[in-house]
């Protein structure tokens, strides 16, 4: 019953890996069953070749299981809504698919066309870090954190030179230009459906 729910769940882009997450010695690579020689690769997964590069760069070849499940889910396009622990490589489980839609762009114009929504200042500099990993090869690519209690001026500067990616604290992602963002994240969702449409409202 349960793999039959999953099945629908999964078919609707609704996606849960309940795995705990082992996380090796020095605390860098969060994944389960990562040494399955016959694992998919990030190679199999169709990703954009800098996206790749990066990965490799960070000693990354095999997709966590939730990135396997989640990744060619959302480069088909597909709406989705992820739950995982912590651990399980989910930041990068979305931060992926949105670099590999950007990257299809043949040139890149400074316009925002990401916006990914965090419920603290220091997720949102997490996320941004992992974007900015995974977007090395890409030139042209900016992405900035927009976040209160830190000095303005770098913010403003990057968003006056023009980013294609912003990582926002949910208050400040209300006041982001939104005319020309395809993709938005919420990295993180209400318990109840009724909060959760007030905070997408409020972030436009
Ligand atoms: P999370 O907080 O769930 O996004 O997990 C973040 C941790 O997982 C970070 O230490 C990442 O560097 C690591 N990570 C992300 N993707 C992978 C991967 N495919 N294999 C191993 N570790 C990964």
């Amino acid at each position: 019953m349960t793999d039959i729910l999953s099945a629908i769940a999964a078919e609707n882009g609704i996606i849960e890996n309940t795995d705990t997450p082992n996380t090796d010695t020095n605390n860098q690579a969060a994944t389960t069953d990562a040494t399955d020689e016959d694992q998919v690769t990030f190679a199999d997964l169709n990703i954009a070749k800098p996206i790749l590069t990066a990965l490799d760069r960070s000693g990354y070849t095999n997709p966590t299981p939730i990135q396997a499940q989640a990744i060619p889910f959302a480069l088909a396009g597909r709406d989705l809504l992820l739950s995982a622990q912590t651990g399980s490589g989910k930041t990068a489980a979305f931060v992926i698919p949105v670099l590999d839609r950007l990257s299809r762009a043949t040139s890149f114009d400074k316009l925002t066309k990401a916006l990914i929504l965090t419920p603290t200042r220091e997720l949102a500099q997490q996320v941004h870090d992992s974007v900015r990993t995974y977007s090395k090869d890409m030139r042209g690519l900016f992405c900035v954190p927009l976040v209160g209690g830190a000095p303005y001026n770098g913010q403003i500067t990057a968003l006056k030179k023009g980013v294609q990616v912003i990582v926002a604290t949910s208050a400040f992602g209300m006041g982001v230009d939104k005319k020309d963002v395809k993709l938005v994240i919420h990295y993180d969702i209400s318990d109840s459906l009724e909060n959760y449409v007030q905070e997408a409202g409020r972030a436009g």
